[in-house]
Parts: C-alpha cells; structure tokens; sequence
C-alpha cells in the first residue's frame, strides 16, 4: 500500500475527502493546493501508517524510507532547495494532524534540518544571522523535548540564564553570537542527557521526528483528549511534512490565526489575531500579547498596537480575499494558520473552525439565509448536546456584583464555583459534588482533565486563540482568559488581585460572555428562546417526524417545557407528588393502615390533592396528550429511615414508635427494585390506583367544562410483565372513569397503556398489545433488567466498563442499541402486529439523548419524551435523524 501523499506546487494527490486517511490537516492542505491558494509545498504521511508502526512494535516497514525520499523530492523540486544543502538548506516542519482536531494535543517539530552547517547556509541565503542562530535554538529545544523527551526546564533556564549574564529580559534582545552560544550550552545540554550528541544528519532527524509524531498519538493527554471526545484509539495520525516557511524574518514577516466568522459570537465578521516577526507557536502559546487583524476590533477593544488590516493592508487584503474563497468552497466558517515570509503570503491550514454553540447556531441560521447552506443544512450544523449551553441561564445583568477584575471574554455562559488552582484538585473537588472553577496562571493540555471537571476556567495569560480559550470552547465551558491583573500562588493556594486576595475555595463567578471577573455568586436569568433559536427549531419542526413529549410532573417543570417546545407530558411520575410536605402524612398513613377502610380513608384525604395537581398540569397542556403514570415505586421510601424521624412520624400518625418501625421492617426489602413496585403495587392494593385514575377523570372533566377544551389522558400502569397484569389494571381504571363520567354526567376521550420496562413485557408485547392502547418504552428500568445492572449501583464500575469498550457509553446515557434496542425493536414489530396504531412512545432517560433519539426514528416510534431542558435538544436531534 502507498503511504506517502504530496501536495503544493500545482501537485494534489488527496483532497478534503480524505480526512481519514490523510487527517483533517492534511486533508485540507492538499484541498488549499488544489483550488490554487499559496501552500507550501509537502506531503502527508496518511494515518494506516500510524497503526503499523504499533504493530511493527514502533518502527517503520522499510517501504516507507523510498516514498518519504520522493515527497522530500517533491519538496526539493518545488522550492528549488535541498534537505541538508549547506548552501542553502530546505527546512521542514513536521506535524501531526487526525481525522479530527486534538488541539495541542501531539507533537510538533519546526525549524528541522538545521545543523553546524546549514545553520552556516540559512544565515547566508537569509542575510540574517541572528534568525539563523535562534531558529536553531529554538530547533534544538523543540527536538529535544518533543523527540529526545529530554527536561525542558533545563533549556528554558539555560535561555534565562544567558539573558541574565548579559543583563537582557527580551529573547529578542539576545545577538547572534549570544545565540550561537545558547547552541553551544544546548548541544551541551543534549549530551548530558542523552550521553549522545544531537543528531547532525538531516535525514535522522526527520524521521526521529516522524516517531515522535506517530508516537504522541499514545501520550497520556491524547488519550484523556479521546475519551472525552469518544475519538476511537485505532484512527491513529498523519505526518504532515512541510517546507518551512517563516513569521519571524523581520518586519514585513508575521504569522497569525483566524476565523472567517467570530467564533464566540458567530458575527459576520474577520476575526483573528497576529503577530509580526513571530513564529507561529508564539501566537498559540500566549507568550507575546497578539495583535488584532481588523481595525474595527482592535478599535473596539481600545488597543493601541496596530492590527493587520493598518500594519500590512496589500496582505490584509489579499488574506480576506482567501477567507471568501475558502468559506464559499468549504460552505462552513474557517479556522485558519496563515504566515508571511518577507511579504508573501502563505495558508498553513484551514478546517472548520469550532465554535460555541450561540456561534454555532448564528452561523447556521446566517448562512442559510444568505444561501450559502440550505436550511436542513442548517438543522445539520448545531450539534444538540450544545444546545444546552443556550439553554441554561446567564448572569442577571441587575444582579449586585463585585467585579475583582475584567479578562478576555473567551468562551460565553456564566459560571460560579469555589476557585482552585490546579487541575488535580479541580477534578477531586468536582468528583464530591462541588461546582469549581479552575484558575490558572495559562493552561497546558495537561490541565484538560481539570477544565473539563470545572464549571468555568479563568487565566492570567493568554489571548482569545489561547489553549484555555480553544479547549474550553470546545468543551462549551464558560471562560475568561489573559486576566493579567490575576496572580496566582499555586504554593499558598491564594490568588491576588488588585490588592485583594481570593483562597482556595472561595467563591468565584465568571462571565464568559464579558470577560468580568466576580467574588461570590452573582444571580442568573433565564436564556432569550426567541430569534435565531427560534428560527432553527421551526426550521427542525418542519424536517421532524417524531414527536416531542417532556417528563414533567410540577406546573413550572411543565410550563419550562411548554416554553421548550414539548407537544405534551410523556411521563407525569406521580409519587412525586406524594412526597410533599403537606401530603407525605396521608401518604404514610395509607402505607401504614392495616385493612383496606383504612387504607381508603388515606387515600380519600389525597384524591383532592391528586385532583388538583392534574387539573394544573392539563391546563398548561391544554389539548396536548398527557401521559401520567400510576404509582410505580416500593412503599417504603415513603417512610422514614431514620432513628430521629420515627417518633414525628409515629405522632403524626397516631401509631406507637414500635408499632410504626414494626410495619417498617415488614415493608423492608432485600432488592425494592425487583420488589413490590410498579403495578403490583396496583394488583394488591387496587384502591390506590383507584383513587389516582379517578382524580385523573375529575380533573380532566373538570378543566374541560372549565375551559371547554378536553384534555387527553393516557393513564400508564408502570412495570407490567404480563398481559394479565395490565387487564386487571385497565379494569381498575376503565371502572374509575365510568364512576366519574356517570357522577358528572359527562365522557372525556382517554387511553390505557403501560411502561415497556421489563424484558418479559418486550417478548410479550404482542398479546399486551391486545389490552393496552399504547407503549412507552420505560428505558431506564428496561437497561437495569435487561443489563441485570442496578441503575442505582451501577456508578462504581461502569466506568470501568466503558473504559475498557465493553459498553461504548454509559448504557444509562445513551441507548444500548444491540441489546436493549432489540427488545425495543422487537417490542414495537410485535405491538404494532397486534394492534396497527398502537401509539409507540420512549420515556427513559435516553429520550434526550441525540443518539438514542436516532434510534428511535429508525424504529419508527411516534414520540421521544425528554426532561424539560433537553426538549430542545430532543427536538433538534429529531430533525437530523429524519434527514
Ligand atoms: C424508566 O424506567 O425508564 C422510567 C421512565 O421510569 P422510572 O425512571 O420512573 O423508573
Ligand atoms: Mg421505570
């Protein structure tokens, strides 16, 4: 197989259609080269290779050396310079590149194919020695960090060391005979850390480089990176090689990064950063403060150092000119590298820029509009999960706060938490409950565990193209970022700021949005669900063909959403009900009677209660279907457990404390989920589903005289496994309705169906079907039964599970397809077999999760039914699975 692929120079041998072989960069650097932009020259070594040199226990088949000479020709022919030429050497850089972005997450090396006598060459086809000596510089303690995995410390120090003896503080400031001494100190460095000198052939350092690439795609942060991205282990990197070309020859040099849309905000507008006479790492890295790339922001941001579009206007205008081209080609905002080299312009990269998802979603809409994108385009083009960071609220602008400090509003939301300033700690205190928000002086990509355990992420340093600022966008956490008032003392644990002083743990909220740093807890509002939200869900509304139901039982989850977009309850829990205040004592004292009329008495003084809570549901429902489940779990979580509470009760009850622990014991059960629940429940006590079906038809009558609009109950009897069990339960409830309709003197249409939660009902659900009127497929417990994995102990090890790929995802998250599914499938085939217009409808958790709702398209239920926040999400999801 071929493994090598060129690109640059009127030469393309890939394209943007093959990200997965050649990687995202690579991909796109062939694509660049193909519609003609200036790319310099190099080729790719595609990711199969990546796999191999595993297999090959991390060494190359030698029918690699022959391909890698000919793109290294390729290079050579193009630039009119040879690798390793002492007269005027190619110099290359080698990068990694997947099929998707890890920023910052493998390895890079620049600068490669200097040595004693090319460094001679460069400083001579350059004219400038000075660049010459620090390119080698920064060459070598690139090669021995990344390739050599040598201490860095030791260089970093030895650079500080020699601008310390010469009474300098700016790298800049140090000459070129300074810097060929730093070589000197370096190669030194290199020997005594490596007992061997720094590889002088061309061609070792190439492919030393090469492994170290290929061998990042295993590093610890990389493979943190992929779990979190669910990014599979065997796609493996691309090499990228290419000619190097350099920001940092002087003044009409630069290098910069930008987006051809604001990422943050999705606003039609350039967006970018630079840097003149600077490599492109030091924009990256948030060493030296970027300038801005449009006037227009760095007027807005009261900068003075002139942005590109002032300093470099011919450049500028070409750079805008490229970012038309590669937005019409690409049909997507762009994230792009770009440098210049002694005036010219060169493109280093472009992809699909990330965004956060309020960018995400302006950039959608616009595009369609202006008919770049149709509009189920841009139902494809928001990811729903990100949708919940709209969703949630933002800082109430009227809200008392006080602000310690202002940074660069990086990633949008609001965010409060205890301040910690490290990333270790960030995930500990998080992994307890705690919301927290990690400080720091800049992040690396070791600290990604932390940022993506902590709520909000502040720094000290760094622009808005910094490491925090990209990862915690693409995370969709809130960040601040280069708040240089900020000081942090990870030793003491304390943070100061404008002469105050912030401990570990102390309260913290950021803005995102604004870049406002604050003390304390600042109050929030609601999220705007008008404007291009709203647009994109009428665009999604329209593609869909499930319904949208939510899980809701208080009027205020049920108005939420109403607001959201639900199209009716698809699960209304009623014990929720029962554990109020206020009711929790007829409740107990039903539980702890010992004969039915004691039990009916209980029941009699909930029943209005009952009555009450449906009548307000169906209101903000109105002429929505609602589906209210009778009451599923064990009886004894409604009594109390502890010592203390048993006497209140046993007052309250009028029971003596032995006689109510007594009954206690006796309800105790060694596994309550397998236990006496759900509709058995119901066979053995039918006055308490009684009472619930009857409170159901008051309310329903009740509202529909009252508004003349009838709602349309779906009573739902939980955790049926037999065709018998739900005919005696539809019985209770069929008899229930006759009561009321005869008493009121008036019939409101209903249906009767049951929960699909046990695996006995899903074989069994074509004789169900016969009885029950429609299925909604109870997920959560159906996962537990099927699985045999308690969905309240499965915490401790399932992890593990979905570490070690036994479970893709967390099974309880999203659908188990293979297993579960199938009954889901099989169920719905032998529902609808018996009964054609069964109404087929899915309630566990896994209604709100993009990729079971994907599931349920392909198995044609008729609703997903998701928790109030997520019915946007749900909606959304809906339409792209449809398309
Ligand atoms: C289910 O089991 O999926 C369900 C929705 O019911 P609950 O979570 O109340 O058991
Ligand atoms: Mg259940």
């Amino acid at each position: 197989p071929r493994y090598v692929y060129r690109f640059g120079g009127g030469v393309s041998d890939g394209g943007r259609g093959d990200k997965n072989l050649l990687g995202g960069k690579g991909a796109n650097l062939a694509e660049m080269a193909s519609i003609g932009l200036p790319v310099p020259p190099g080729f790719t070594i595609g990711t199969p290779m990546c796999a191999r040199y595993y297999q090959e226990g991390e060494r190359f088949p030698d029918s690699l050396a022959a391909e890698v000479t000919q793109g290294i020709a390729h290079i050579e022919q193009v630039t009119g310079k040879r690798f390793g030429d002492p007269a005027d050497p190619l110099l290359v850089s080698v990068r990694s590149g997947a099929r998707v972005s890890m920023p910052g997450m493998m390895d890079t090396v620049l600068n490669l194919g200097l040595n004693d006598e090319t460094v001679q060459g460069l400083a001579a086809t350059s004219g400038d020695e000075r660049f010459a000596w620090d390119s080698y510089r920064r060459f070598i303690q690139m090669y021995a960090d990344v390739v050599l995995g040598l201490d860095h410390g030791a260089f970093e120090e030895a650079l500080e060391v020699a601008k310390e003896d010469r009474g300098l503080t700016l790298d800049t400031e140090l000459s070129a005979s300074d810097l060929q001494e730093l070589v000197a100190e370096y190669k030194q460095l290199v020997r005594d850390q490596w007992s061997r000198d720094f590889p002088q052939d061309v061609h070792d350092q190439l492919w030393g480089a090469v492994g170290a690439v290929f061998g990042s795609w295993q590093s610890e942060r990389a493979k943190v990176y992929r779990r979190l991205n669910d990014i599979p282990g065997d796609w493996g990197t691309a090499v990228n090689v290419q000619a190097m070309v350099f920001g940092n020859m002087g003044d009409t040099s630069a290098t910069g990064v930008a987006f051809t849309r604001d990422p943050s905000t999705g606003e039609r507008a350039y967006y970018g950063e630079f840097l003149i006479n600077a490599q492109g790492e030091d924009v990256v890295a948030g060493i030296r403060t970027p300038q801005y790339l449009t006037r227009a922001a760095r007027e807005a941001a009261g900068a003075k150092p002139a942005s590109m579009e002032e300093a470099m206007p011919e450049l500028y205008a070409e750079l805008t000119r490229v970012f038309d081209t590669l937005e019409r080609h690409y049909r997507d905002m762009q994230d792009i590298e770009f440098t210049v080299e002694r005036g010219q312009l060169w493109m280093l990269q472009t992809r699909s820029g990330k965004r956060t998802a309020k960018a995400a979603l302006k950039i959608a809409v616009d595009m369609a509009t202006e008919g770049l994108i149709s509009e189920q385009e841009a139902v494809l083009r928001v990811d729903p999960a990100a949708l919940d960071q709209l969703l949630h609220p933002t800082l109430d602008p009227d809200a008392p706060r006080d602000v310690l400090t202002k940074g660069l509003p990086a990633s949008p939301g609001a965010a409060s938490g205890a301040a910690v300033f490290d990333a270790d700690t960030a995930e500990k205190r998080a992994a307890a409950g705690e919301a927290v928000i990690l400080v720091r002086t800049e992040t690396s990509p070791e600290d990604i565990h932390g940022m993506h355990a902590a709520r909000g992420i502040l720094t000290a340093r760094g622009g808005m193209t910094s490491h925090a600022a990209v990862v915690a966008r693409g995370m969709g956490r809130p960040c601040v970022s280069g708040a240089g008032s900020i000081s942090i003392d990870v030793k003491t644990r304390v943070m100061r700021v404008a002469g105050r002083e912030v401990r570990e743990g102390d309260r913290l909220t950021i803005d995102g949005s604004t870049g406002e740093v604050m003390l304390g807890e600042v109050a929030t509002v609601q999220p705007e669900l008008a404007g291009d939200f709203g647009t994109l869900m009428e665009w999604a509304d329209k593609t869909r063909r499930l319904r949208v139901r939510t899980n809701a039982e208080t009027p205020a989850d049920c108005k939420t959403a109403h607001e959201f977009g639900a199209e009716g309850i698809g699960l209304c829990r009623t014990e929720h009900m029962f554990f109020d205040a206020a009711r929790i004592a007829a409740v107990r004292q039903m539980i702890l009677a010992s004969d039915e009329p004691g039990r009916r008495a209980a029941l009699d003084k909930l029943l209005p209660e009952q009555r009450d809570d449906f009548a307000e549901i169906f209101l903000v429902m109105a002429g929505l279907p609602c589906t209210i489940r009778l009451l599923d779990p064990p009886l004894h979580e409604f009594l109390p457990h502890e010592e203390a509470e048993f006497a209140d009760v046993a007052a309250a009850t009028g029971l003596d404390v032995e006689q109510l622990k007594r009954r206690a014991a006796e309800l105790h059960e060694f596994n309550p989920m397998l236990g006496h629940r759900g509709c058995r429940l119901g066979v053995t006590y039918p006055e308490i589903y009684e009472m619930q079906a009857r409170a159901i038809f008051e309310a329903a009558i009740e509202v529909a005289t009252r508004t003349g609009q009838a709602p349309i109950p779906e009573v739902m009897i939980p955790l049926v496994a037999t065709r018998r069990e739900l005919e005696l339960m539809k019985a209770v409830v069929d008899r229930a309705a006759e009561a009321v309709f005869a008493e009121k003197g008036r019939r409101v249409d209903y249906l009767v169906g049951t929960m699909i939660e046990l695996p006995r009902a899903a074989l069994r659900a074509g004789e169900i079907a016969e009885v029950g009127e429609f299925f909604s497929f109870g997920t959560n417990d159906l996962t537990q039964t099927t699985l045999g994995v308690s969905r309240d102990d499965a915490g401790r090890f399932l992890s593990a599970y979905v570490e070690q790929g036994i479970y893709a995802k967390d099974p309880f998250v999203s659908l188990d397809v293979e297993g579960v599914g199938e009954l889901v499938s099989l169920a719905a085939e032998r529902g609808r077999g018996t009964r054609p217009d069964l109404k087929l409808g899915i309630c566990g958790e896994h209604g709100g999760d993009p990729a079971s709702i994907a599931f349920c398209e392909q198995v044609g239920l008729d609703y997903v039914s998701a928790s109030p926040y997520r019915v946007p999400i749900a909606r959304l999801a809906a339409a792209q699975s449809a398309l």
